[in-house]
């Protein structure tokens, strides 16, 4: 009798595990058709100067207009299941080319010095072709290298990292920019910092959204703005969500930030339309900042 429960308990089981596994392959064919049929887009939200309030930067962000669930869906939904794998080259080779395209406008019409800021994933960092295929997009498009920075996480360097980093030090090499992502959430973080082909260190959203009320995360974020300082890197804060944060990060001299307060994920047209209107000089004009511990 127990060999029977037990056995029935393991289908049970692995009649789950096989419907989560339908439910994936069928989620990764409609990602495949997605792409297919024009259903992703591109949001751009903007990176400030904490200093000065000054628009310095946008990060460009996945969407999917999905007309089965009718909605917008978020890449959480779908860039985890298009990670595990090859998928996720189609849609970053997908997400670089519109990137690309937006970037020569928004350079153009924003200034010179405008830096658009792309997601790499691990996989795709790791591809034999990527540095060429890039320069000929780059050059197709007309865009500076300078104008373009990747954003990756530790994790991109750590699964099959030689040929991760033979392909981050010729980008770099060419003038491409890399930021660290989420800093602070992954493993074995400051290895990466002493990687010279990284100039930037984002942290993580997590360590940002309680900062006030959590000492040990304002602990943190006061030594990673510190940090970077000393490494002669740059620092975006992520995810700020209210004025405070944004005077503590100010108060810290963290460089830059970006999140929900300052600006949300716009269209590139939007972008273009509040870079002209120089919506956000009041960032400036906050008088005091707090400067306890
Ligand atoms: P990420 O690169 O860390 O991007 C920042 C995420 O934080 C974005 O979520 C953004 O909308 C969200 N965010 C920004 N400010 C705030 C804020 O003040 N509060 C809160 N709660 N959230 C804020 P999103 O667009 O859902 O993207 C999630 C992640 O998906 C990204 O994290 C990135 O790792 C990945 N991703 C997005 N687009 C792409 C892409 O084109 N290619 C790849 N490979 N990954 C992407
Ligand atoms: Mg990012
Ligand atoms: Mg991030
Ligand atoms: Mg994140």
């Amino acid at each position: 009798r127990e060999a029977k429960r037990t056995q029935s308990h393991s289908v049970r089981y692995s009649q789950a595990l096989g419907e989560a596994y339908r439910e994936k392959l069928a989620l990764r064919s409609r990602i495949e058709a997605a792409l297919e049929n024009g259903e992703f887009f591109l949001e751009w939200q903007p990176q400030f100067d904490l200093a000065t309030g000054r628009m310095v930067g946008a990060e460009a962000l996945l969407r999917w207009r999905d007309p089965v669930l009718n909605k917008v869906r978020l890449p959480g939904e779908f860039i985890p299941v298009s990670e595990e794998t090859n998928l996720i080259i189609l849609i970053d080779r997908y997400v670089i080319g519109e990137a690309l395209k937006d970037a020569r406008q928004l350079v153009q019409e924003i200034g010179p010095r405008f830096e658009c800021a792309v997601n790499l994933s691990a996989k795709h960092l790791q591809e034999q072709g990527l540095p060429d295929r890039l320069f000929e997009s780059l050059a197709a498009f007309g865009l500076s290298p300078s104008n373009l920075r990747f954003e990756i996480t530790e994790s991109a360097l750590i699964h099959d990292a030689r040929a991760a980093f033979g392909n981050l030090d010729r980008l770099n090499k060419a003038g491409i920019k890399f930021s660290l992502d989420d800093f602070g959430t992954g493993y074995a973080s400051l290895n990466f910092l002493v990687n010279s082909c990284i100039d930037q260190v984002k942290i993580d959203r997590f360590f940002i959204s309680d900062v006030l009320t959590s000492e040990r995360k304002r602990a943190v974020v006061t030594s990673v703005v510190e940090l970077s300082a000393r490494l002669g890197l740059d620092c975006v804060a992520e995810g700020i969500e209210d004025q405070q944060q944004v005077d503590f990060l100010r108060a810290r001299q963290c460089p830059r930030g970006q999140g929900f307060h300052l600006a949300k994920p716009m269209s590139r047209d939007d972008l273009i339309g509040l870079a002209r209107s120089g919506a956000f000089a009041d960032l400036t004009t906050v008088g005091e900042f707090a400067s306890d511990d």
